[in-house]
């Protein structure tokens, strides 16, 4: 929707809108938001609205943390939910510095950075995303348990699929917020689920992402449930992707779209997924940023372990789906939905046009299953495995220097100390395997 200063002021009126969220996203992916009274509207569309961006993870130190709100007009919408409370509006903002700069710990204005460049070389950015989740029951004090929702698996129906009633509320509530609904279905692993939206330019997409999580949590509370975002919450069971699938526009056309090209594809295509490639790994602390991300990444379960492409094959980090002319695309399958999606799009995109620029030539594809490859035929055709874990990743981040100058001093300093952090706290633990397995035998 495209919307001025004036229209969201008399729709506000109009709807007898009560208070607006004034959201944003810090650099770990957590949506945080202001929520403001409808007379402070104009003040915020004025973008005068101030906070403290000191306690936010990954932003700024207390001496200089007076921060600004600017509300993108374009996001405004109204959550269908609780409205005979009186309604209530959102709005997606980016931050700026008291200096009236744009702040660079913002995540959407790095996003945008790279959209840029991207610009500047005549391509527009759209992504698909497809999010799993799992839905849990809650206990007596609505507290998540680790009771799946049903025990049914891929495409199943009621009365095996439970969640019926919930998806549907779900699709109707991401509706009205505007999404196209493409699909939904229950998906491989007990109390597993995905909806599947339309494609839209990749900041909306971002954008999307963020709304689509907050949609499903907060309509399956209603429902008393649990939904959950987290890569592999049940050990043995498949994990939760967010397969990412990409293309790129120039002049109105699918850049990647080429009939006369190598299975359809053009040379830009083949740089992209060179360059997909040649960053994967430093890419996996933005698509794979936690520890439990790694335990989604092991063989058997759909989720890719190796860094390689297929035109047919899913087992590697990226496919080609069939589909040919405007609908060309990649669809990078090792993202999952920890990520924050304005940093796990930028990386694809700086990667990708890495590619373009420096025509960085994609391996040969793969065409059997990968997991069943041995190390030597790995090996032999140069395929490499994505990081085992959230060190490995950092470590590879931290070598990749157009992923470094993408996030810019500031994010890559907070982000990398962030995610270190994780990492220590999780190393120091001692889990349950541990006890099972050298208690006694030690
Ligand atoms: N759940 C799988 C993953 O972890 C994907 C399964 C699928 O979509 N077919 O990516
Ligand atoms: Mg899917
Ligand atoms: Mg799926
Ligand atoms: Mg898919």
């Amino acid at each position: 929707m495209i919307f001025t200063k004036e229209a969201i002021m008399k729709k506000a009126e109009e709807e007898s809108i009560l208070f607006v969220r004034l959201q944003f996203t810090d650099l770990t992916g957590i949506m945080k938001n202001l929520t403001i009274p409808i007379d402070q509207l104009e003040k915020a569309l004025n973008n005068e609205i101030m906070f403290d961006g000191s306690s936010i993870d990954g932003f700024v130190r207390i001496e200089e943390s007076d921060m600004y709100l600017r509300p993108d007009l374009n996001t405004f919408m109204i959550f269908p939910w609780d409205q005979n409370m009186g309604k209530v509006a959102r709005l997606i903002c980016d931050v700026y510095n008291s200096k009236g700069e744009s702040f660079e710990g913002c995540p959407r204005n790095i996003l945008k950075k790279v959209l840029k460049q991207a610009d500047n070389m005549g391509y527009t950015m759209y992504v698909g995303p497809e999010l799993e989740f799992f839905l849990f029951e809650v206990d007596e004090k609505g507290n998540p348990t680790l009771m799946t929702h049903d025990s049914a698996g891929y495409f199943d129906m009621a009365p095996n699929d439970m969640a019926e009633p919930a998806r549907r509320d779900m699709v109707l509530a991401l509706q009205q917020m505007g999404f196209e609904i493409e699909a939904s279905h229950h998906e491989c692993a007990p109390g597993q689920h995905e909806i599947d939206f339309r494609y839209e330019d990749a900041l909306t997409a971002a954008d999307n992402i963020m709304t689509f999580k907050l949609v499903v949590r907060v309509i399956a509370q209603k429902h008393g449930l649990h939904a959950t975002f987290m890569p592999k919450p049940i050990y043995g069971e498949a994990g939760s992707g967010m397969h990412t699938n990409i293309s790129l526009f120039k002049d109105g056309k699918n850049a990647f779209n080429d009939p006369e090209g190598k299975i359809g594809l053009s040379e830009e295509a083949y740089n992209f997924i060179g360059g997909l490639i040649k960053h994967a790994r430093g890419m996996a602390a933005l698509t794979n940023p936690t520890v439990n991300s790694y335990k989604r990444l092991v063989p058997g379960f759909e989720a890719p372990t190796h860094v390689a492409w297929s035109p047919k094959n899913r087992s590697p980090m990226m496919r080609i789906p069939d589909k040919r002319g405007i609908s060309t695309r990649v669809e990078l399958r090792n993202p999952d939905p920890s990520v924050n999606p304005y940093l796990s799009l930028a990386g694809n995109l700086a990667a990708g046009l890495d590619g373009i620029k420096n025509q960085i030539a994609a391996p040969e594809p793969v065409y059997e299953n990968v997991y069943e490859l041995t190390k030597a035929q790995r090996k032999e055709k140069g395929i490499v495995d994505l990081p085992n874990n959230l060190y490995d990743a950092i470590k590879e981040l931290e070598k990749d220097e157009l992923l470094m100058d993408m996030l810019g001093d500031h994010a890559r300093k907070k982000y990398i100390a962030a995610k270190i952090e994780e990492w220590d706290a999780y190393r120091s633990q001692v889990s349950q395997w541990e006890i099972d397995r050298y208690l006694t035998s030690i």
